[in-house]
Formats: C-alpha cells, sequence, structure tokens
C-alpha cells in the first residue's frame, strides 16, 4: 500500500470536524470573528435549526482584497502575532474556522473597509474558493453559510432536532452576549422569536445585559461581586441563595471574556453556597474572571471552551472569597467560615 499526501479539500474537510460540530459551533466561530473586527452591531439569523441557513452580519473594520483571499485559507490569521501563544487577546487565533466552515458547507463572504470605493463577495464550494467580485454593502462583513455538512452525511445525521440545534445557537449567543455587553446583538430568522439587545456601556452595564440576556429578576435577586485578589478579578452577579433553579444550566463562567466551562469555577460556586443552598439546587451566577493571560492556557481545547489554570487554588479562593462576601454583606450569614 502507497503512501499519498491528501488533497487538500479533503484535509480541511478532516479538520474541520474538530472546530465544526454542529451549527452552534459554526455561530461561535462567526460571531467571535465579528467582535475580534471591532463590531458594534452585530445581526444572527438562522433557518432550520442552523442547518439550511446561518448568516452573522457585522458592522467590523472588514477585510482587503488580500485578506479575504487569505481568510479562508488554513492556519491564516491576523491574529495571532510573532507566534505567541502565551499571549492571547483576541477571540479567535488558529485561523481554521473560516477554511474549516468553508469545506463542510457553501460559504459567502461579503466584506467592505470602510473608505473601499465598494464591498468584495467571495464564495467557496467544495472547499474550492472563487475570485472575489464587487458588492454593494455597507462597511462591515456578512458571512453566510448554507446547508451545512451536506457533504458530510455523518456529521448531519448526528445532528440533533431543528428545535435543539436552534437552542443551542440561542445559548452560544447569550454566552457571547453576557462576555459583550458594548455590542449590540440581534438574533433573529425563521428558528425563533427575535431578540434584540441593544449595547449598554458605563456603570451598570454588566447589570443590564445580564437583564437583557438572563432575565430581570436574575439582577433583582443577585449581588453584585467586584473583588481583586492575587491579581485575579472576579466581577459580575452571584444569584440571592433564595434564587435557585434545579440544573446548573443557568450558572455562567467567562474568563478575559470567554464563556468557559471549568471544573475548578463549578466547584468554587458549589463551595461558595455549601452553607446556604440545599442538595440538588443551583444558585444562579454569571461570574466573570480577569487574569493575567500567562496565567492561562486556552490552548487545551479546539473549541476553546476549556482552559486550564495555572494556579487553580488562587482562582478557587478569589471566588469563594468574592461570593461569600458579598452574600455576606447582603446579610446571609455562613454558619462555618467561607475560604480557603
Ligand atoms: P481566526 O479567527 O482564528 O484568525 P478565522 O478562520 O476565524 O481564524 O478567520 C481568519 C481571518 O479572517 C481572521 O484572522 C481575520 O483576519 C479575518 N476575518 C474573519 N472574519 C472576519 C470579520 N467578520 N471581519 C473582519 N475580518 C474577519
Ligand atoms: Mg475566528
Amino acid at each position: 500500500m502507497a503512501i499519498r499526501q491528501l488533497p487538500e479539500t479533503l484535509i480541511n474537510r478532516i479538520a474541520a470536524g474538530e472546530v465544526v460540530e454542529r451549527p452552534a459551533s459554526v455561530v461561535k466561530e462567526l460571531v467571535e470573528n465579528a467582535i475580534d473586527a471591532g463590531a458594534g452591531r452585530i445581526v444572527v439569523t438562522t433557518a432550520g435549526g442552523g442547518k439550511d441557513l446561518i448568516r452573522i452580519e457585522d458592522d467590523g473594520a472588514g477585510m482587503d482584497e488580500a485578506d479575504l483571499r487569505l481568510s479562508v485559507e488554513r492556519h491564516a490569521t491576523s491574529k495571532l502575532s510573532a507566534d505567541d501563544l502565551d499571549d492571547i487577546r483576541t477571540l479567535g487565533f488558529r485561523g481554521e474556522a473560516l477554511a474549516s466552515i468553508g469545506s463542510v458547507a457553501e460559504l459567502t463572504i461579503s466584506t467592505r473597509q470602510a473608505g473601499a470605493a465598494n464591498g468584495l463577495r467571495l464564495a467557496v464550494r467544495n472547499g474550492v474558493k472563487s475570485h472575489p467580485v464587487p458588492a454593494a454593502m455597507n462597511r462591515g462583513t456578512t458571512v453566510e453559510v448554507k446547508n451545512l455538512f451536506a457533504n458530510v452525511p455523518a456529521r448531519l445525521k448526528f445532528l440533533k432536532s431543528d428545535r435543539a440545534e436552534a437552542g443551542a445557537v440561542t445559548d452560544v449567543v447569550k454566552r457571547l452576549a453576557m462576555a459583550n455587553p458594548g455590542v449590540h446583538f440581534v438574533l433573529t430568522g425563521s428558528d425563533r422569536a427575535e431578540s434584540n439587545w441593544p449595547a449598554v456601556t458605563g456603570e451598570g452595564a454588566l447589570g443590564a445585559r445580564l437583564a437583557q440576556v438572563v432575565g430581570a429578576d436574575f439582577a433583582e435577586n443577585a449581588v453584585q461581586l467586584a473583588t481583586v485578589r492575587h491579581g485575579i478579578v472576579v466581577a459580575g452577579l452571584a444569584g440571592l441563595p433564595t434564587y435557585t433553579r434545579a440544573n446548573s444550566l443557568s450558572q455562567f463562567y467567562f474568563v478575559n471574556g470567554r464563556s468557559v466551562r471549568d471544573k475548578v469555577l463549578v466547584g468554587a460556586v458549589r463551595a461558595a453556597y455549601a452553607d446556604y443552598t440545599f442538595r440538588d439546587r443551583f444558585p444562579v451566577v454569571a461570574l466573570y474572571i480577569s487574569i493575567d493571560p500567562a496565567e492561562v492556557d486556552v490552548n487545551v481545547h479546539p473549541a476553546k471552551a476549556e482552559l486550564r489554570f495555572r494556579d487553580a487554588g488562587a482562582v478557587r479562593g478569589a471566588v469563594i472569597r468574592a461570593i461569600g462576601e458579598a452574600l455576606a454583606a447582603a446579610g446571609f450569614k455562613a454558619s462555618t467560615t467561607v475560604g480557603e
């Protein structure tokens, strides 16, 4: 049996499996790109649970023709400077999303930079890109993804119902909106009733965004977190011990502006409420950690949803303290001392 080099389009399709699991992962990648491009307003439209259509419109910086051509190539990114994986400040950095999406869906990108005479549109079909053609549009970028996984039947079969996939898209957009209160989000399309969360800025912006996205009753039944400990900033809202849910779906964790799943944070919240909440009840929390990027490794998971803290104990201690102190200040007194 002879070894042969796989064609580029097939390599991309195989790699796509790591980045693009379902419609929600496409939405996450594209909205993160819009945020990285400095968008002030992002419109997310889906149909057929995102399988038929995903469209992300932003009013960000846009791309010139050379960047547009490069954007759909694998490992092409404008974001990783001086090959420094220890200092990642943008949401993207692998340069893999657009190439991956283009190999498993019909991808069309329209983009226009400020001052450009016109916009440009590039299409990728079966992993092969077209020449950019002029397009009439305002400043920003619109990415359209149609017939996701039509050429990967095994992956298509694995997807859940349109309703469930649309729900996963909603969850992803909610988290991105919670992490970026200064960005106006619209979530629309035939899959759903429209959500419209105008930008909020200044003091109280975070609380206002959480009220928009999680609900006004959460904001009213929560204490504000604002502590710094060993250089670890803990902010956000922690629900009162009397305001709990039957599952952990309403616990939201962010580290340096990125929504994450992390056992250290989940464990710290559980410990912080151990004296207050009943078994099998979960407090509602939106926890925002800011920490020196060098203290976190975000490169452990292809979708970047997981991370590793260099000093997990310090993070755990900071979270337990922040919540414990805020609850105590609100009159909830722990029966035992909460702390490290
Ligand atoms: P990454 O985000 O990891 O760099 P992507 O494949 O998601 O990789 O995007 C490749 C490049 O395309 C980005 O680095 C950026 O320069 C450009 N790009 C993608 N989406 C947008 C957008 N919405 N607005 C402006 N530039 C974009
Ligand atoms: Mg990206």
